[in-house]
């Protein structure tokens, strides 16, 4: 039997396709391509064109696969194959795991993109080894992917580890709350992720807030982003040092919240945001430490993602 399986990381701008050798985790071929129309039609005959790419490429009959898992930027209902929420795609209740599956002929395993990430660590990443491990994602959004007992937690229904999306400001009419893509108000990930961030930042330097990102980034508002805050905090800016601390407060306390309740082996850190932006990433490993339950950190190392952008088509091809 072939040691070759097909996955695909779905994201809002690409689709990218690759063959990986499931007994070590090497991707063999891959093949990307970008997201011009969004309509779920569209988007299952690009993943269709990448994923016959690839397989070409490794000389694999898509027929002859087990089955192809996929991993999506949003929230998925598990074994339905069900997007219930992709904010960057635009997608609410979209059925493309049976899209797929009717145009391709093999069975497909539809998961959350950082759900499939924490498994790629998990098989031959920074994982490796361990039975309990949260991987933490701060990146263009904000998201989880949790090992425990040795196996990928997907909850119930397919949606457990939606990370970004616990609440961490309260709905008091004197608080200014934002929306997130998700819909609801007050999430995590409206605050934190880079996204969100420079929309934040964009908004409060054309209300004429005094911040050297402004001269970081030239003047040019579209370039507004979480590295240049960093850059600024570490040139002594009185407006990225308060962004950055408010900041470190909501990511370092759900961090420590979630470790508490879970009690992981291991924490693994990945995306932009956190890996991008040394001062915040300090910040939040204060506000981590002063938070966290003592009993629940014992032991507990904390590592940076070794896979970085290929842990998701790993992940996605080993899955099923
Ligand atoms: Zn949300």
């Amino acid at each position: 039997m072939s040691t070759l399986a097909l996955g695909v990381d779905l994201g809002g701008t690409n689709a990218r396709a690759a063959v990986i050798d499931r007994d070590t985790g090497e991707i063999v071929a891959s093949h990307k391509e970008p997201l011009r129309d969004r309509t779920p039609e569209r988007v299952v005959e690009v993943v269709l064109h990448v994923l016959t790419q690839a397989a070409g490429a490794a000389e694999l009959a898509l027929g002859s696969c087990a089955s192809v898992g996929v991993g999506v930027a949003g929230q998925v209902l598990g074994s339905t194959g069900v997007v219930l929420n992709a904010p960057n795609l635009g997608w609410r209740d979209v059925a493309f795991g049976r899209l797929l599956e009717g145009r391709l002929g093999v069975p497909v395993h539809v998961a959350n993109d950082l759900a499939v990430a924490a498994w790629g660590e998990k098989r031959f990443g920074a994982a490796k080894g361990l039975d309990d491990v949260v991987l933490v994602f701060v990146g263009s959004g904000v998201g989880s992917g949790l090992i425990l007992g040795g196996r990928l937690h997907e909850g119930a229904h397919g949606v457990a580890g939606e990370f970004g999306h616990v609440k961490v400001r309260p709905l008091r009419a004197e608080t200014k709350v934002r929306r997130c893509g998700c819909g609801q108000l007050s999430c995590l990930e409206a605050y934190t992720s880079g996204v969100n961030v420079a929309a934040r930042v964009r908004e409060d330097l054309e209300a004429g807030a005094a911040t050297l990102v402004r001269d970081r980034v030239g003047g040019d508002l579209s370039r507004v982003n979480a590295t240049a805050v960093d850059d600024a905090f570490a040139a002594g800016d009185a407006y990225a040092i308060a962004l950055w601390e408010e900041n470190a407060a909501l990511l370092g306390t759900a961090i420590a919240n979630l470790v508490t309740i879970l009690n992981p082996a291991r924490v693994i850190l990945g995306g932009g945001v956190l890996l991008g932006c040394p001062h915040l990433a300090r910040l939040i490993q204060g506000q981590f430490d002063t938070h966290v339950l003592r009993a629940a950190a014992r032991g507990l190392t904390v590592e940076r993602a070794w896979l970085g952008d290929d842990a998701g088509v790993i992940g996605a091809a080993v899955l099923g």
